[in-house]
């Protein structure tokens, strides 16, 4: 069953992993405008001012969850050509796709991930 990812289906890929990094980049940005300081403001009231920090919190969490997804792709980016990638570091299956896309730091399939 061992099956290396041949170059078409690696080109394929990193042009997923690229456009997967330019998503994130962009909910980067617009994330960071939500993320600046509220600042106390009269023309807003008190209640405003709450939601806006709650929201505020909402919007960290996600830019930094953002910014780790977008250092796993660019890792996963940088080991496309390498040989092994794509292939489960345990069973020598290839791993899907979709889990690589999910998972970039994945190095196992979801068979051998289960496994403890
Ligand atoms: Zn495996």
């Amino acid at each position: 069953m061992f099956r290396k990812m041949n170059s078409g289906e690696q080109e394929e890929l990193k042009k997923q992993i690229l456009y997967e990094i330019e998503v994130q980049k962009h909910q980067i940005e617009s994330l960071q405008k939500s993320v600046e300081p509220v600042v106390p403001d009269n023309a807003i009231g008190r209640l405003t001012r709450m939601e806006a920090i709650g929201s505020k919190a909402i919007s960290e969490t996600a830019l930094n969850s953002a910014r780790t997804k977008l250092a796993k792709l660019e890792v996963a980016l940088g080991k496309v050509g390498d040989p092994e990638f794509g292939t489960c570091r345990r069973c020598s299956n290839p791993i899907p796709k979709d889990r690589i896309m999910l998972m970039p730091e994945s190095v196992v399939c979801v068979a051998c991930a289960g496994i403890k």
